[in-house]
């Protein structure tokens, strides 16, 4: 059954009270090796109110020297896709599943993934975006353990635990691949028509509302 792997209790002394104490404490965290390999660690940037979460997999060289997520080239793409789709990075979070750059750009090891995902729980509890879009393979075993790979739910919406789920093929693939460029576009016409269908619905609730009447017009209606 797809998402049936228990989530783990929060650590102790890893419930923050906004995202600052939070990024704070991913500077000075320990909690597995990349701690002390790393140049910089990248907790994620972006408005606390965003709508919209992107979860990426881990940052590389550019990110662990600047400290933030998406800088290279996966960024100037990530970028450009948002820009088609009527965005900037000043709508969205952008983070990573880990905080901190695997030496070599290597796979996150499944030991740094369960350090690191208190911090990424976190994130989701305080910004409660109304949708995570999941980039690539690692972001969609994490948060959707348990579904099909990522070429077959790519651009599909899923909702789990209340929160909805997009996921989509990560740039740094398509920059690699470019076969899955048509198909990372189509990923993001997806995120637009979803993000639509919820303005649709909320325009919808709003004109359906009963008007909410001042007192003297209240008066006036009954006598
Ligand atoms: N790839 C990622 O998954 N994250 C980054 O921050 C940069 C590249």
């Amino acid at each position: 059954m797809p998402g049936s792997q228990p989530r783990h209790t929060m650590a102790p002394g890893l419930d923050f009270v906004d995202l600052p104490s939070l990024s704070a404490a991913v500077h000075n965290c320990r909690r597995c090796p990349l701690g002390h390999s790393r140049t910089r660690a990248v907790p994620g940037v972006g408005p606390p109110t965003a709508r919209i979460m992107i979860v990426g997999e881990a940052p590389g060289q550019n990110e662990d020297q600047q400290g933030e997520p998406f800088v290279g080239a996966a960024g100037k793409l990530l970028d450009q896709l948002l820009g088609g789709i009527g965005l900037s990075r000043a709508d969205v979070f952008i983070t990573n599943i880990l905080k901190c750059r695997p030496p070599g750009n290597r796979d996150p090891q499944p030991i740094e993934v369960e350090a690191c995902s208190p911090y990424l729980e976190q994130q989701q509890r305080l910004i409660k975006p109304e949708v995570v879009l999941l980039l690539g393979r690692h972001a969609l075993a994490r948060l959707l353990p348990g579904y099909e790979s990522i070429s077959r739910v790519h651009g599909k919406v899923i909702v789990k635990d209340s929160v909805t789920y997009i996921p989509i093929y990560h740039p740094a693939a398509a920059l690699y691949n470019s076969f899955l460029m048509g198909p990372l576009g189509q990923d993001f016409s997806a995120v637009k028509a979803y993000l639509d269908r919820v303005e649709e619905r909320r325009r919808l609730v709003a004109a359906t509302a009963a008007p909410v009447l001042k007192p003297e017009e209240q008066l006036t209606l009954f006598g």
